[in-house]
């Protein structure tokens, strides 16, 4: 029978210990150019019905981690809108025909997140679509490294701002009027909130900002039966981190820093999102969920 999630495996050995040669894209960049390719779980993720008619909105949803975990989510029984650059076509177009295959209604929305009339429009568009909304991924993020701060451009900074913390902002508002008790919404933030990288000043500080976002809201939301928590990656192999996410001297050893020495892959993320998205997470809120590796965190 081939390997799924549910397979005994040593985790030091589950993947290589990949050793990527230099390769740069430009922004956004795209899966279908990443070498070597990363593992969505198309092979391996089987779903349980764990997410069985629950209506889900996923931005980044075309590559990495937000289409690991779109393809994770399908297989569990929702349908899903996805969101991603209108430059992304060609992974999102993939990714959905793997979606449609699990059974998914799929609603692509291209779009900026950085616009928050697009990011209204998503949430609106999703609920006539999808006849609803219960599950909220906030996952679509830009990082470029910066070793100067009296070289970072103001337009990088606002630009890294609006992607990672506004349009959770604008996204998560226009949500909040259609969520049912028992919807989830969860944030993608990453290790950096807490050990933040001397050449990340700019998006380290919008991911611990997420965190406090989602600290915050969980306890506002709790009374109304929503639950929000956000998933921490470490070092995972996708497009952020070869269009400029990481100078090209570190790509070769991306991932070797951690306890268990490798890079992560999406398809080991997707399950943390999946627990948080359906009720057998029911008393877990304002929760962070490390997957990284091995890195201690607070
Ligand atoms: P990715 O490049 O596959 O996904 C990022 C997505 O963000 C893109 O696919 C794109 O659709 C979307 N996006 C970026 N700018 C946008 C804009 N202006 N408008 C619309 N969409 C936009 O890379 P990923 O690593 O899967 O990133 C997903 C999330 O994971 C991000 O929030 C990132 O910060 C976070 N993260 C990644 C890592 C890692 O090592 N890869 C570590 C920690 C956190
Ligand atoms: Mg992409």
């Amino acid at each position: 029978m081939p390997r799924d999630q549910y397979t005994f495996a040593d985790p030091t050995t589950l993947y290589p210990r990949i050793q990527p040669d230099r390769q740069h894209q430009p922004e956004p960049g795209l899966d279908a150019e990443l070498t070597p390719r990363a593992d969505l779980g198309e092979e391996t993720y089987r779903g349980t019905g764990r997410l069985a008619g629950r209506k889900a909105l996923i931005t980044g949803a075309d590559s990495g981690i937000g289409a690991a975990t779109a393809i994770a989510f399908a297989r569990e029984g929702a349908d899903i809108a996805m969101s991603y650059l209108p430059e992304e076509e060609e992974d999102a177009s993939r990714v959905r025909s793997l979606l449609r295959d699990a059974g998914a209604t799929v609603l692509t929305f291209p779009g900026d997140l950085r616009d928050p009339a697009y990011c209204r429009e998503l949430v609106q568009r999703t609920v006539e679509g999808l006849g609803g909304l219960d599950i909220l991924v906030n996952n679509g993020g830009k990082q470029i490294f910066n070793e100067d701060l009296t070289t970072l451009p103001d337009e990088q900074f606002d630009d890294t701002l609006a992607t990672n913390v506004g349009a959770l902002f604008w996204i998560t508002k226009a949500a909040l009027p259609h969520l049912p008790a028992g919807a989830t919404i969860i944030n993608t933030t990453s290790v950096q909130a807490y050990k933040p990288s001397d050449i990340l000043v700019d998006y380290a500080t919008t991911k611990a900002a997420i965190n406090a976002f989602t600290k915050a809201l969980a306890q506002q939301l709790a009374p109304r039966g929503i639950r929000v928590n956000a998933v921490a990656p470490g070092p995972i192999w996708t497009p952020l981190q070869v269009t400029d996410g990481q100078p090209q001297e570190k790509i070769e050893s991306f991932g070797a820093e951690t306890p268990l020495g490798r890079a992560g892959q999406p398809a080991e993320i997707a399950p943390a999102f999946v627990f948080l998205a359906s009720p057998e997470s029911s008393y877990v809120l304002g929760e962070t969920l490390n997957v990284n590796g091995g890195m201690p965190t607070p």
